[in-house]
Order: C-alpha cells, then structure tokens, then sequence
C-alpha cells in the first residue's frame, strides 16, 4: 500500500490530526513550567509524560513494557513475533523551559502512525515498537543518550553514579525511583540485541531553520553529528592586582578568550572549505565569588561542545583543538586542565530507508529535502551498534530548548505519514 491510499480514507486525517493535538495538548499540560515546559529526566515530569503517552498506547491496543533503563515500550505485535522487529522511538523528556515538541513529537507521530495504519486494516508482519526513551537532554547528567544506551548496553562505564545538576543525585537513584534496575545495567542487562532489530526510526522536530527557510515541511535526515565534549575546562593563570604590567600576567580569562577565537577560525575555515562542523562555548566565565573589577584573573572555567558529520573530521578536530590549547598555554603561560572527555559517534543514516522516506513523501505529494541533523539524537546510539537507522525531520519555527518553538499540525502529519507509508511498505 502507499501514500496515495492512506490519503483517500475518508476521516482518517481528521481522526489523525485530533489525536495528535489532543496528545499534545495533554503532554503540555504535563510539563507545564511558565515558561515553557519541564519534563525533567527520571523526575516528576519525565513520569507524567510516561503516563500520558502510554494511556494513549492502551486505547490503541498496544503492549506495554519497561526495561531496566525504565524506557516505556508501548508494541503493536506483528503477526511473526519472533521476527526481527522496527522501533520508532524517541524522548519524552526535556531540556528546562523547553518546548513542547522537542522529543515528545516523535513518540506522538509512532502512536499516530499506528493509529492511522489500524484504521486501515493493516496486519504487521513484525512487531513496532513505539519507545519512549530516557533521558536524553545531557543538560541534566551530562551523559548523551541515556535510555537508549541504557537500552542497548552500551551506556558508558560511570554513567550510572553521575549526578543530575539539580538534584545533585545520581543517575541510579533517580532510575530506581522510576521502577527501573540500574543494577542489571551495571552487570551488563540490555533490552535489545541490535541484531534483532531491523531498523529505527524517529521523527524529530529540526532544531535549526534549514526547512523554514526553504519552505519544505519535512527533511530526511542525511546523518546526526558526532561529539566529544568538556563539559568542564579550567584554565589556571596567576591571580595578580590590576596595575601589573601586560609582559608579567598570566590572564586564565584572555587564554579562554584566545582559545574561544582559535576554535572560531577554525569553524570558518571549515565552512570556506565546504566541511561541515560546529563548536559551542556554552559556559564561559571567572568565578564572581572571587574575581572582579581589580584582579587579573588567575583562573577561568568554560564548557566546549564540538560536533561533526564525518569520523575523520571529529578526529582531526580533536587534534587541532588539542594544537590550540598547547600554543595558548604557551603564549599566555597558562595551563589547561580539560577534565573529562565523554563523546558521542557519529550516527550513519542506512541510505535504503533514507531513499525508502524520501520515495514514500513523493508519492504522498509532500515535499522533502535531504537534511544533516544539527543536533545529536537516540538515534545515533542504535546506529553506532550497527542497526540499520533512519529519521525525519518536521519544519519548526524559532528553533528548540525554548519555549517558542512552533511546529504546524500539518506538518507534523505531513512528516508522520511520511512514517506511516514507510511503515507500510516495510512491515504491512
Ligand atoms: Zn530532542
């Protein structure tokens, strides 16, 4: 069956588009945190979008489940259950204030999808999973992809005693709290065997302009960006009184701003040269309780962020930033203390479902164009341990990790019928 066909159903878009707005009329609701939205990983409002979406699985039919990670798995089963299975997943927490569309869309458009193709009449062949995934705003812990690592075994050694930002409790705590075992975790307990699973697929709002700008509501993604990150610099200088000539300081704050405006120049080299990649400085700062109008500051703390399509770029990044720390060291005589290193693989989109997406959008009229992701997503985890991924982007307005996005409803349903179709031809 194609797109053609769900479109000529008569009521079907209408019974689509009222689920979808209901859906997320009550996960705003939820998360409701003026301004914006909170729904804070294993936390409270993480809990009640749980709730909310899994309700909506029951009226559908589907089988609920957990894991030790306590991602919710909400399943239509097919008619060979011991076949390999389809999971579309996403996130249903939330950076703070955020917006309402940012992961949750995603879990909504699996449920909406389902919904549209049981109207249908259409029998899976294999079972599809709807997964609501944990925790995968790093804000909070400041671990990347969470319950999706969680669910496939491979979160990294550590993770489970990292400490949320606010709470200042640690990721088992919280998980326990939520009905999960981070003890299974720790001794190696995954939910999936990546190569039972035939592919993953999300549906995210975009998190740049790209699409507003070309006036196109859905983007196949082309590939999620690899990282590595400190999320802790410190740069030690010598603290000294405010007269002290320029030939004897050693300022930690112009280091950070000489480190700052290197990795800059590298950006535009880059971009001149065609080469996709992006840094963020995301804290940058003296210590006030310490520094001030009349001190040399003697140390000075940022964050970094570098991101990249392509392995190789992300390993020759890391070699010049390594290039830059050691010419500021020695130009300011200071010295860089760069903490902890966690990273995230760059996530390969399987070039099959991303021609499968982009053929089912062109049967359905609804234009598409190619698209890298600007953010990190769950869906690179299920990439990096080999399961064939894809994902689609909704046009969105006014960017995410606000409370202003802005994605339409008929975009939203244009991109899940895009999910919709694939399904069908994949597993109907
Ligand atoms: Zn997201």
């Amino acid at each position: 069956m194609d797109g053609t066909a769900m479109a000529e159903i008569p009521g079907a878009v209408a019974a689509q588009r009222r689920m979808a707005e209901d859906l997320f009329d009550a996960l705003r609701r939820d998360g409701l945190d003026e301004p914006g939205v909170t729904r804070d990983p294993y936390g409270p409002g993480e809990q009640r979008a749980h709730v909310t979406v899994r309700r909506a699985a029951e009226a559908l039919g589907l089988l609920i489940g957990r894991d030790a990670a306590a991602n919710l798995y909400m399943t239509w089963p097919g008619a060979d259950r011991a076949a390999p299975s389809v999971v579309i997943g996403s996130h249903l927490d939330s950076v703070p204030h955020g917006g309402n569309f940012d992961g949750a869309a995603g879990v909504v458009a699996g449920l909406v999808a389902i919904a549209a193709l049981q109207r249908l009449g259409v029998r899976p062949a294999c079972d599809v999973a709807v997964m609501g995934i944990r925790a995968e705003e790093s804000v909070w812990f400041q671990v990347s992809y969470i319950g999706s690592r969680g669910a496939l075994g491979t979160l990294p050694d550590g993770a489970l005693s990292v400490r949320r930002i606010d709470t200042a409790r640690t990721l088992a705590e919280h998980m326990r709290d939520c009905g999960g075992d981070p003890d299974a975790l720790a001794k190696g307990a995954r939910h999936f065997d990546p190569k039972r699973l035939r592919a993953y697929l999300e549906l995210h709002i975009e998190q740049a302009p790209s699409l507003v700008e070309a006036g196109i509501p859905v983007g196949i993604c082309t590939g999620i960006p690899g990282n590595f990150r400190h999320p802790c610099v410190t740069i030690e200088g010598e603290t000294a009184h405010v007269g002290l000539p320029r030939r004897f300081r050693h300022d930690a704050a112009m280091a950070g701003a000489d480190f700052a405006m290197a990795m800059d120049r590298l950006w535009e080299a880059h971009e001149a040269r065609g080469v996709p990649m992006c840094f963020t400085i995301g804290r940058f700062h003296t210590d006030p309780a310490q520094h001030g109008l009349t001190i040399v500051p003697g140390t000075f703390q940022f964050s970094l962020d570098v991101r990249a399509y392509d392995p190789a770029v992300l390993a020759a990044l890391e070699r010049e930033v390594d290039a830059i720390v050691a010419a500021v060291q020695q130009r300011r005589g200071v010295r860089f203390d760069r903490g902890d290193k966690p990273g995230a693989a760059v996530g390969r989109v399987d070039p099959a479902i991303a021609a499968a997406l982009t053929a089912q959008a062109a049967s359905m009229g609804i234009a598409t164009m190619p698209l890298g992701s600007p953010a990190s997503h769950d869906a690179a985890a299920f990439a990096a341990c080999g399961v064939p991924m894809g994902m689609i982007f909704v046009r969105n307005e006014n960017g995410s990790h606000n409370p202003h996005e802005a994605m339409t409803t008929d975009d939203f349903l244009a991109g899940t019928a895009v999910m919709a179709g694939w399904l069908a031809e994949a597993v109907g």
